[in-house]
């Protein structure tokens, strides 16, 4: 995990962009064909949105049973040359022949970190976290659950604040550094694989179902912080108006998904993440009413089994309707309208908290992937034949299972599209 010297030029089979689960695969399955990888995250911890979950649909395991696999297979691998907090600034070349430029971000820690937590103790900063998207505060020095590597950062943003000298001072390893700086390195491959994910779709669009206007109406991501132990509330889900109890949950399937106005397609993944959700829920309150509004439910292959599962619950609903409105009522209650899409007919009902099922959008469609690499009509990587290869949910919207399974055929097709 050592950071290269300044100007260094670092030659490789593959550089793999993004440290998600898919990147991570990629990474791995090449390195193990005697490749030789670069792994790039941009984030100070490899992951990905994985890390944020509280559990993984269909076998309801914590998200370190998949990611401390992948974790045990790079330590140590000496074919997988690992930089964080790096960004790819610019790329020429094509299939056999790519070179890019780097930048690595200071981490203002270095490897003496033993992770022992005294610098966050005397850490007199405290800012949103937007790991929990705002519903709880970090301090200006920090480290995740399941962090790796097993280090802590400082927020750039924050490096420069006098006050983190206490960060310093506290230190008997002497590893936090503020003086850092960034570094630029060069790596010449045969071929980029682009693994770098997805981001909720913006809630705040959907501009009749209350997100950013009544405090009950979270989104599913939102909800994963919820119920994780490490999140705000220390894994308890509680309406955020009043921290209270939940007697009766809505969750509204396709918001924002299916829907021309938002993302026409479907991210394949959201039904099966509300029942997941609705498990959390059921486990925490027993007599909790849970709600699921949809328009069609979608749990293709042997998802049908976890849907089926959830049906028998008999205090878990499933509503043919699309919600078209959330409105609040007295005590920061919800009440929830919704049209059964085959009748027509509109029923309301009101609830203690409702949670949005939002789709992923791919990171691509913001931040294009260099070389010209075609995208498809959302965003989605499309070929590899610029000599970029899309892996994951940057290729096409697919949960764990399926995007470790992309990730790994990304790998022979990059080496394919080295021979064209
Ligand atoms: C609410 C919800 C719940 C879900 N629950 C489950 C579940 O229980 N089970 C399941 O199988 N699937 C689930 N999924 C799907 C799952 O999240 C995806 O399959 C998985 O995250 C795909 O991994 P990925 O590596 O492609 O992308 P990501 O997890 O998004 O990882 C991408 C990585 O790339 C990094 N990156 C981004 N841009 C750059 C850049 N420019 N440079 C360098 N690095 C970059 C990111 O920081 C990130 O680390 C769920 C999805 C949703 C919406």
């Amino acid at each position: 995990m050592n950071v290269p010297d300044n100007g260094a030029r670092i030659t490789a089979d593959l550089l793999v962009v993004g440290g998600g689960i898919a990147g991570m695969t990629a990474a791995i399955e090449a390195s193990e064909m005697g490749l030789e990888v670069v792994l790039v995250e941009k984030e100070p911890f490899l992951g990905g949105r994985v890390a944020q979950f509280n559990q993984y649909f269909p076998k309801m395991c914590p998200p370190w049973c998949g990611l401390e696999i992948n974790y045990r297979r790079l330590r140590g691998n000496d074919k997988v040359r690992i930089l964080t907090l790096t960004t790819v600034d610019q790329a020429s070349g094509g299939p056999g022949n790519c070179e890019a430029r780097l930048t690595i971000h200071p981490r203002y820690v270095n490897e003496n970190c033993t992770a022992c937590g005294d610098c966050a103790q005397a850490c007199p900063v405290d800012v949103p976290d937007e790991y929990n998207f705002g519903l709880s505060t970090r301090k200006a020095v920090y480290y995740r659950d399941m962090a790796f590597p097993p280090l802590y950062v400082v927020d750039p943003a924050l490096a420069g604040d006098p006050r983190l000298q206490a960060c310093r001072d506290a230190c008997k390893y002497e590893a936090v550094d503020l003086a850092m700086q960034p570094v630029t390195v060069t790596v010449q491959a045969k071929g980029i694989i682009w693994a770098t994910g997805w981001q909720p779709y913006d809630a705040n669009k959907l501009d009749t179902l209350g997100f950013g206007k009544f405090p009950n109406v979270v989104t599913n991501v939102m909800l994963e912080r919820l119920a994780s132990a490490g999140g705000p509330t220390e894994g308890k889900i509680r309406r955020p108006s009043d921290q209270g109890a939940i007697g009766k949950i809505a969750f509204v399937q396709c918001a924002g998904s299916r829907d021309a106005n938002h993302l026409p397609y479907c991210s394949g993944v959201c039904c099966a993440a509300s029942i997941k959700q609705a498990q959390y829920v059921r486990e925490q309150y027993p007599e909790a009413e849970i709600h699921l509004f949809y328009i069609d439910v979608r749990t293709p292959g042997r998802l049908e089994d976890f849907y089926a599962g959830a049906e028998k619950d008999a205090k878990i609903f499933f509503h043919r309707g699309k919600v078209g409105e959330i409105r609040e009522a007295a005590n920061h209650n919800l009440i929830v309208a919704a049209e059964n899409t085959l009748t027509g007919k509109v029923t309301e009902m009101e609830v203690e908290m409702a949670v949005l099922a939002t789709g992923m959008v791919p990171n691509t469609a913001q931040e294009r992937p260099p070389l010209d690499t075609p995208l498809d009509e959302w965003g989605f990587v499309g070929s590899s034949a610029s000599g970029v290869t899309g892996a994951g949910v940057a290729s096409r919207p697919a949960d764990v299972a399926a995007s470790v399974q992309q990730a790994t055929g990304s790998v022979i097709q990059a080496l394919l599209a080295q021979r064209r």
